[in-house]
């Protein structure tokens, strides 16, 4: 038999793993490791949103629904857009529920990409961006974002990297790994761009009710014109500490829904009904347990930004979604250097940036959706670390 090498798609064999879980396997093989690793909240999913999946189970709720979702909850995702944004989605048509905003994103690029069409994708970005991109047969076209200028965008960054065969930007605010918001301002620039060259905008707004202080969240299917050429995604993995239950959703306009229900219904067939059931209970009844969740990563993300910067790193403090981005330069180390060392030497595990893209390089990922006592202690680990390091370098 040939070699799996020759066999397996040029496609997949291209892409690199990701670079979050290698660091992973390596932490589950040591004791009293402190993880800022994963990106996913440590609380357990509120009870009311269990229950009503226990009792969907009791009721006999075990079978297939319809390919884009329970009708009830298309409606009540389409209500929370209405009241939170003032958007007007119609759940018959326009919503399409996923496995996760994963799926979501996988559909969209899928959907709308011909060979060859490039994708300007704001880096430092989630891991799955770029990647999904190539498999979907797309060019993803990174776009450097500057901590100088709080890791947002303008227009002139992206004019820099257009060219005749970009068709989408990919966008994701609150930033995964940076903290990055992009207010009113910042994205109706980005919105004027959009409309000037034709661009589709996938927006990920996975995070968007994870905001702090007074900076509220803009979903950029509400700017003015935006509706019609945003595909926007969004789920229950973070707001709702509901990562297990994979369930999510797309919306925009009828036509590139069903273009993404058609791949769905062949690939997927429909998102488990058992998170829909809950899906609906956390629009229903969720968000005060949502915002007391939030309030407590506002109460790490001071902690964490103070501790970082008193350590004597560099940082740009967050403004949403739940990870510092601190810079790690004047250690005199790679990104991977540093997560690999003080792994090994301080048994603390954090991401290093450059596997959010190349201009992640010289910094690393710190999630703080992490107890107030084991950032403490992750704190003083990485100070020791970054003493002795300094004191050699
Ligand atoms: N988008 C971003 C920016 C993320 O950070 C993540 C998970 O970390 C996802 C999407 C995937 O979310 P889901 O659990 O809904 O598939």
């Amino acid at each position: 038999m040939r070699d799996w090498k020759d066999i397996l798609s040029p496609a997949v064999q291209n892409v690199p793993p990701s670079g979050i879980r290698r660091f992973f396997d390596i932490a589950a093989e040591m004791d009293d490791v402190i993880s800022l690793g994963v990106g996913e909240p440590d609380f357990v999913t509120p009870w009311t949103i269990r229950e009503s999946c226990v009792y969907g189970l009791e009721q006999g709720y075990t079978s297939y629904t319809a390919n884009r979702g329970m009708p009830e909850l298309r409606d009540e995702i389409a209500r929370h857009y209405a009241d939170r944004y003032g958007l007007d989605y119609d759940g018959g048509e326009d919503v399409l529920v996923t496995v996760g905003v994963s799926e979501a994103l996988d559909l969209a690029l899928r959907a709308i990409l011909a060979p060859g069409d490039e994708v300007l994708i704001p880096e430092p970005c989630y891991v799955s961006y770029k990647a999904c991109t190539s498999l979907a047969g797309g060019v993803p076209v990174p776009v450097p974002a500057k901590i100088e200028n709080e890791f947002r965008i303008t227009p002139d960054d992206l004019a820099r990297h257009l060219t005749a065969r970009t068709k989408a930007l990919l966008i994701g605010y609150p930033n995964n790994p940076t903290g990055a918001v992009m207010g009113r301002k910042d994205l109706l620039a980005v919105a004027r761009f959009a409309e000037e060259h034709d661009l589709i905008v996938i927006s990920d707004e996975i995070y968007g009710d994870l905001t702090y202080g007074d900076e509220e969240h803009i979903c950029f299917a509400s700017l003015p014109g935006m509706k019609e050429r945003t595909i926007l995604l969004n789920g229950f993995s973070k707001a709702y500490a509901m990562t297990g239950w994979r369930i999510g959703y797309a919306m925009g306009n009828p036509a590139v829904i069903a273009a993404m229900t058609k791949i769905h219904q062949y690939t997927m067939l429909c998102a488990p009904i058992t998170a829909q059931v809950a899906a609906i209970e956390a629009l229903r009844r969720g968000e005060k347990y949502m915002k007391k969740m939030v309030a407590e990563y506002d109460r790490r993300r001071g902690y964490i930004y103070r501790g970082l910067t008193e350590i004597g790193l560099r940082c740009f403090e967050p403004r949403g979604a739940f990870y510092i981005f601190p810079d790690i330069t004047s250690t005199g180390l790679t990104s991977e250097e540093f997560a690999e060392q003080l792994l090994t030497s301080e048994h603390v595990a954090l991401v290093p940036g450059s596997a959010f893209g190349e201009c992640g390089e010289g910094y690393v990922r710190c999630s703080y959706a992490t107890a107030l006592d084991q950032i403490g202690e992750a704190l003083a680990r990485i100070e020791n670390f970054v003493k002795k390091r300094c004191k050699t370098a």
